[in-house]
């Protein structure tokens, strides 16, 4: 296994998120996720502990070719009966907002609930949210977000997603998705999400200031990031699977991301640790040279992967320990409006 401690240097620079200047460790981090193995320089910031691409390059498009998303599909199965999907809602409402729970008790023996509240029920009880209508934005989704498709379908109305990497606009089983940049929206929010697209954004703090000014007083901005904080950067170092350079422009540590949601104004209410196996399956692999999307990675092949059926299950009980431990290699951060 690499270690950190054997494959860095030093060099003087600002950090981005807390304003430190000075002496900051270095770090030599390739490309692993098409397998490109081009090499980007990080440094971490040994006062608030974010790690940092050292030169954000001037045109990130290259690294977001069309099939970039392809492996994030989360599929949602809709029903055409129209009264079994007013009855599942009606259960999801209950469970959500603890509205109505006789009806709760009465439909169960009627429909189940979906496996997207199982998937997606205990974030949003995080929220804040007091019913379906509440608005919600979603950051950098995609052009098929699924996470909306899976809230639709739970029952919420008002659902918008931007990512200024798409096409076009479009619209993903009923929910509109527009190419566009933050900085360019205009409404009012209940709940503004970033899951796992804050780390590619370069302003870092510019951005959550304009998640606040879209949000209502009280409402909630859900970070979801990697943690440089983590067991995961101690054990696997330049080799952990969330590096993703370059397009990871910032691995934040606990204390980093707190710092930056202080700053624009925001109270950290709660943090989830959410690491799942594939975390630590990619990063056995990249440790043994096989990128995300090689012919012999699990992603690819599992057949064929150098992994066997009793080493993932495994590692897959390693990511619950290290959630419970608060160790994960990733977070939830819920920070609310005051
Ligand atoms: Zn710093």
């Amino acid at each position: 296994m690499t270690t950190i401690a054997s494959d860095h240097e030093h060099v003087t620079a600002h950090c981005r998120i807390c304003g430190y200047e000075g002496a900051c460790d270095t770090y030599v981090i390739p490309e692993m996720m098409f397998g490109t193995r081009e090499e980007f320089g990080y440094y971490l910031c040994p006062d608030c502990g974010c790690l940092q691409i050292l030169d954000i390059p001037a045109d990130m498009s290259p690294f977001y070719p069309q099939n970039y998303y392809s492996l994030e599909a989360f599929h949602v199965e809709y029903s055409s009966n129209f009264i079994q999907n007013i009855l599942v809602s009606r259960r999801c409402k209950s469970a959500l907002f603890g509205k109505h729970k006789w009806l709760n008790r009465l439909l169960r023996h009627f429909v189940a609930f979906p496996p997207e509240l199982y998937e997606f029920g205990p974030l949003l009880k995080q929220c804040d949210l007091h019913d379906f209508y509440e608005p919600i934005l979603d950051v950098g989704c995609g052009a098929q977000p699924f996470r909306l498709a899976a809230f639709k379908k739970l029952g919420f109305k008002s659902l918008l997603g931007i990512d200024p990497f798409i096409r076009e606009d479009t619209i993903f089983r009923g929910v509109h998705v527009l190419k566009r940049d933050l900085s360019e929206m205009a409404g009012r929010f209940s709940l503004v999400m970033f899951h796992h697209s804050l780390e590619h954004i370069s302003r870092q703090r510019e951005t959550l200031e304009f998640a606040w000014d879209l949000l209502e007083k009280g409402g909630v901005c859900l970070v979801r990031i990697p943690l440089v904080s983590s067991a995961l950067w101690e054990k696997y170092g330049v080799n952990w699977a969330e590096l993703d350079a370059p397009r990871h422009l910032y691995l934040h540590s606990e204390e980093s991301i707190r710092r930056l949601g202080e700053m624009v104004g925001f109270r950290l209410t709660s943090v989830i640790y959410d690491t799942e196996a594939w975390e630590l399956i990619a990063s056995e692999q990249y440790v043994n040279g096989i990128s995300m999307r090689a012919e012999n990675s699990y992603f690819v092949n599992p057949d064929v992967s150098m992994f066997s059926g009793a080493q993932v299950k495994a590692l897959e009980q390693e990511a619950t320990r290290l959630n419970t431990e608060k160790r994960a290699g990733r977070a939830a951060f819920y920070f609310q409006k005051r």
